[in-house]
């Protein structure tokens, strides 16, 4: 039976160190502080920015949302953005996505200012995780690295497989396996014989979003298993992409959902804030 990967306990202890960081920056009259902008009333969006609110609350760093009408324009948007790139006192700027349609969340990615990019989505960091140098990893994926740390997971020579390879996961999270030294394959919806691929994993990663499907026969004996999805059930519990009761009797490791990644990737983003807030006060290169 598998090792449960527990995301929450790291991350409690991630959290915990993070608010050590804050109270000696707040010694040296450095308050770090995180904006949120989200446009519209998404339900989902609204309770990951109270989250994001909460785990500021908790080490420390202050938290401004700014939430937007639905119909304002990608000028005002931009201005916005604009205004917080300028901002001294703000040190992580973060658009919750989804944003409507009409909008085009890739020119505002690229307007949040590189130094300020705690999500690591703006092309300057994402190329710059390409070419494996610092940069402002992106959450989930960082979360999913610190995981292999803590649990000594050495991806050295390993082979990764990643279902789904959307830019907020699976594509940087390739490039985090790769800079690690792993063989990766990324899956995705045109992938053909994904089970099979998914068999030959050392270590499997599913960023779906579709409950149940990693089953069992998908997976190799001993493989370790991440389990990014976050799906609701008609019964309103929340799933992961893997079915997670009969993987566990396979696995060498796997995490759970609910407390596996999810709560690492908040911690992630607090410590990318710290990260920024260092950075801008010239404390870190
Ligand atoms: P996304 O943008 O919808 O991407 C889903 C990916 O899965 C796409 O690449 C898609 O392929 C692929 N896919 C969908 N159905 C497939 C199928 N039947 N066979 C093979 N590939 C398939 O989703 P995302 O934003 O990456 O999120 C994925 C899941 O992770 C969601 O459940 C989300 O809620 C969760 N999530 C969790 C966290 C966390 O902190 N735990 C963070 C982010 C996301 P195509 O590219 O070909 O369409």
């Amino acid at each position: 039976m598998a090792n449960i990967i527990d995301g929450k306990l790291l991350a409690s202890k991630i959290m915990k160190k993070l608010k050590e960081e804050v109270n000696s920056l707040k010694q040296e009259e450095i308050w770090p502080k995180l904006a949120v902008i989200m446009v519209g009333n998404d339900k989902a969006s609204e309770v990951y920015v109270r989250n994001k609110s909460k785990a500021c609350n908790e080490v420390g760093i202050e938290f401004e949302e700014f939430i937007l009408k639905e119909d304002i324009t990608m000028q005002q948007l931009l201005a916005i953005i604009e205004k917080l790139n300028n901002r001294k006192d703000i040190h992580g700027i973060l658009l919750q996505s989804p944003i409507p349609a009409n909008l085009d969340i890739n020119e505002a990615f690229r307007t949040i200012s590189p130094q300020k990019d705690v999500d690591g989505f703006n092309p300057v960091n994402v190329g710059k995780l390409v070419l494996n140098q610092d940069t402002f990893v992106s959450c989930t994926p960082y979360g999913i690295m610190k995981m292999f740390e803590e649990y000594n997971i050495d991806l050295t020579g390993k082979n990764v497989v990643i279902l789904g390879r959307s830019n907020i996961v699976g594509k940087p999270l390739m490039h985090c396996c790769l800079n690690k030294n792993a063989t990766v394959t990324v899956c995705h919806s045109k992938t053909q014989n994904l089970a099979q691929k998914a068999k030959e994993a050392d270590i499997l990663i599913s960023a779906i979003g579709k409950a149940q499907f990693v089953t069992a026969d998908m997976v190799k004996e001993n493989a370790v298993v991440i389990d990014v999805g976050i799906n609701r059930l008609e019964n309103g519990k929340i799933t992961g992409d893997v079915d997670f009761e009969n993987v566990k009797e396979k696995a060498s490791y796997i995490t759970p959902v609910p407390g596996g990644v999810g709560p690492m990737t908040i911690a992630m983003l607090m410590n990318n804030v710290i990260k920024a807030t260092k950075r801008q006060n010239g404390m870190i290169d």
